[in-house]
Parts: C-alpha cells; structure tokens; sequence
C-alpha cells in the first residue's frame, strides 16, 4: 500500500500510474481533491514558449512531458468521458514596442538554438493568425507545438479514472504526522473531518499504514509535519492572481495562447478567456488585489483591445510550489520508503503525466527510471 499526501494534479496522476499498475495507494487530502494550485492554474503546456536561460537543464523533461500530453489527455477522456478540451492551436508571443521585440528576438534565437520550432513573424502576419491583436503589436514568434488543457476538468477527470482504477481519495483528511520507524516511512497519521490546521482540535487522529509514502503536497510539502530535515523539499509559494473573461464561443476574439508583455491569455472552448499571472512572493496568501488584477487587466488590453468590452467572470489567485531551483523534485530520500514529487512551479500541468510515470515505475522497481534522475532532494546538499 503506497499512502501520497495531496490530492492535486502531481498526487491523482501517481495514484493513476500506480493503479494501472496494479499498485493500491490512497490519496490523502485535507480538503477537496484537486482544489489547490491545480484548480488555480492556466493549463498551458508551452516548453517552447517559456525556455529562459536558467532553464536549459529543465528543458529535456519539459519536452518529455509534452510529448507525452496528446495520447494521456485521449486516455483520460476514454477512461472517463470527460472531454479535457486539448488545443493544438499553438502560442503567440508578441512585442509592443522595440524594446519588447529585441527580447522577443533573444528569446526566438534561443528557442531555435535548442531546435524548437519557433516561426518569427511580423505585426501584420500575427494578425492574420489573430485578427484581434492590437495594431501596436510589431512582431511576434508563433510557436505551433505549444498546446494547452482545461486543468480544472483534468483534475476532474484524474480523480474520476484513480477512483474507476480502484484508487481511494481520502477528502477532507489532513496528514498530521509521518510516522517514521527505524529509518523507515511506514506510515501517516492523519485527522478526519473539516477543521482547523492542527490536530488536537476535536478531529478523530488514526494511522494510516503504507509500505511507501510520496509526499505530493504542493506549495505545503516543506511544512509538513514530522517530515525529517534531511527529506525536507525546499519548497515556497509563489502566489498567481488570475481572471476569467467571457467570450462569444462560437465567435472567440482570441482562439490561440496569447503571451504580451504584461499578461498572458489563454482561450478555452466554453468561450472561457483565461488572463494571467501575476508572480508574487506573498507567503500563504492568496488576496486578490487592485493592483494585480489591474495589471492583468491592461496587460490583457494592450495585446488584445477588445478584451475592454468582454464581462469579467472570475478572479482567482493560487500558489504555485516552487523549489530553490525551480526545478520539481522528485524521486526517493535519504529516508527508505518516503518519495517527494513536489516543487512543479510553474509547470506542474505540463509535468503532470510524466511525472506520474517516473514516479510509479520509481516506485514500483525501486529506483526512479533515468529520465527522472537529477531531480532528487539531494541536490540541494
Ligand atoms: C496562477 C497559476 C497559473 C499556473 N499556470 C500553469 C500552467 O499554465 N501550466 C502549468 O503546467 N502549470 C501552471 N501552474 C503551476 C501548477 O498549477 C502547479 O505546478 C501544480 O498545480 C502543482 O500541483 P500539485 O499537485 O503539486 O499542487 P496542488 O494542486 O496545490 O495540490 C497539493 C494538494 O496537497 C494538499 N495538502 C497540502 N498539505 C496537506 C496535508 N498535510 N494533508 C493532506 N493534504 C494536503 C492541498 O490541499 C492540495 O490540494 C500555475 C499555477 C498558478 C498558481
């Protein structure tokens, strides 16, 4: 029996792996499934469009991840019937001014360096892609192989196919404790119920027996209790405000990712037009603020004009699990039995099915197969 605490996008799609390996685990989750970070995010898969400098060494499991979206997003709507709206329409980054285009070009040349297919085009070509964009945008890059998802019916649906696999999702279920015996992780103690954050509080407290544990815990795995030092990720939130805007669906002003200066806007086929993200280094706090959805707001106006005359739906705001290097961290500790995927920043989505993957087989041979290597909590001395 594998026990992972949390139940967001990285907990249900290791407890798919697992269960479509035969391996029983329960997902243990304080509140409701699929409702942190995972909930919040924009569903972008774009490796190509984010390469920075820093992150070359990220890149191979980036692209690896990728690749492996299309056939999961078809296996999850097969397993479930929950279409998880996959885009292929790909992204367009754009440049308002010189000084947005000399980046712009950086970044393209970058791009191509690694052997991305990247296509730089003019003002007037990246309007005949999106009609809509403003006439101050002066040159853009399309990247065709960047795609996205609807995270939210992704969670929805993972949930559904562990349950349909014979996994079991512990709600409202709070790990309190990891018991440790012997050098070995040989369980958690958890509290039942809706409550505050500590046991102690009135909650029923049992133990939860497991042969492993992965602590899956987003933006709270570093705090979580009884975790020891030497297996302690060095994990922090970054709070995203985001915004929901409403389009025609069967007339979208925006049908393709949209990355300007100041905002990003993502399409969805419900006529849904997500814009976002602030990055913030706020601790726990997921305030909305004037300021970071004004923000999102003129950087969404500047790219797109017409976004001026669209009804806001929603505001939200999330926190990201970001690690020193922000890269994830995943793999076994120094403590035998206890297994970290954690620390997925801004990449959590696209990283999601992969990750489920190399941590299943991880598990299940016992030692994370190659393409995992390097992640490890070890890293960080
Ligand atoms: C605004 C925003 C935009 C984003 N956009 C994108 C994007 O476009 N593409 C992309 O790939 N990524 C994106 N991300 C990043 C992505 O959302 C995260 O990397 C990913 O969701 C992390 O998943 P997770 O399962 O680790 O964390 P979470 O979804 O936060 O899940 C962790 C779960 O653990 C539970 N938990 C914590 N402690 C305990 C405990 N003690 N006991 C039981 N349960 C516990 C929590 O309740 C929570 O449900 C975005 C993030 C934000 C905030």
């Amino acid at each position: 029996m594998i026990v992972i605490v949390g139940g967001g996008i990285i907990g249900l799609a290791i407890g798919w792996e697992l269960a479509k390996r035969g391996v029983p685990s329960t997902i243990v989750e304080r509140g409701e499934a699929g409702r942190g970070a995972s909930w919040a995010a924009a569903g972008m898969l774009p490796p190509h469009a984010e390469v920075e400098p820093a992150e070359e060494r990220l890149l191979p499991l980036l692209l690896a991840g990728r690749a492996l979206w299309p056939a999961y997003a078809a296996e999850l709507t097969a397993a479930t019937g929950i279409d998880v709206d996959y885009r292929t329409d790909g992204a367009l980054l754009v440049a308002l001014d010189r000084d947005d285009a000399a980046q712009l070009k950086f970044r393209h040349d970058l791009q191509r360096r690694h052997g991305l297919t990247v296509e730089w085009l003019s003002g007037g070509e990246a309007r005949q892609l999106e009609p809509y964009l403003s006439r101050a945008v002066t040159a853009a890059v399309f990247s065709p192989d960047d795609h996205c998802v609807d995270n939210r019916a992704v969670v929805v649906a993972l949930a559904a196919a562990y349950r349909g696999a014979g996994g079991v999702v512990r709600e409202h279920t709070e790990v309190v404790g990891l018991r440790i015996e012997r050098g070995r992780a040989v369980g958690v103690d958890v509290a039942v119920g809706v409550a505050g954050r500590d046991a102690g509080d009135g909650r029923d407290v049992e133990t939860l027996a497991a042969d492993a544990v992965v602590v899956a815990a987003g933006a709270w795995s570093r705090g979580l209790p009884g975790l020891p030092e030497i297996a302690r990720p060095p994990v922090r939130p970054v709070k995203g405000q985001m915004l929901a805007l409403r389009m025609d669906a069967a007339a979208p002003i925006v049908t393709r990712m949209i990355w300007a200066p100041d905002a990003y806007l993502v399409p969805r086929g419900d006529g849904r037009l997500l814009v976002g993200a602030t990055v913030e280094e706020h601790g726990f706090d997921t305030t909305l603020t004037a300021g970071g959805i004004r923000g999102l707001l003129e950087g969404a106006w500047e790219a797109v004009p017409g976004c001026d005359e669209l009804p806001l739906i929603e505001t939200w705001a999330g926190l990201r699990p970001t690690s020193r290097d922000d890269a994830p961290i995943l793999g076994p500790t120094a403590v035998e039995g206890l297994w970290l995927a954690t620390g997925h920043h801004r990449n959590g989505v696209l990283l999601a099915p992969i990750t489920g993957a190399l941590i299943a087989e991880g598990l299940v041979t016992g030692g994370m197969p190659e393409a995992g290597r390097g992640f490890g909590v070890e890293r960080f001395g």
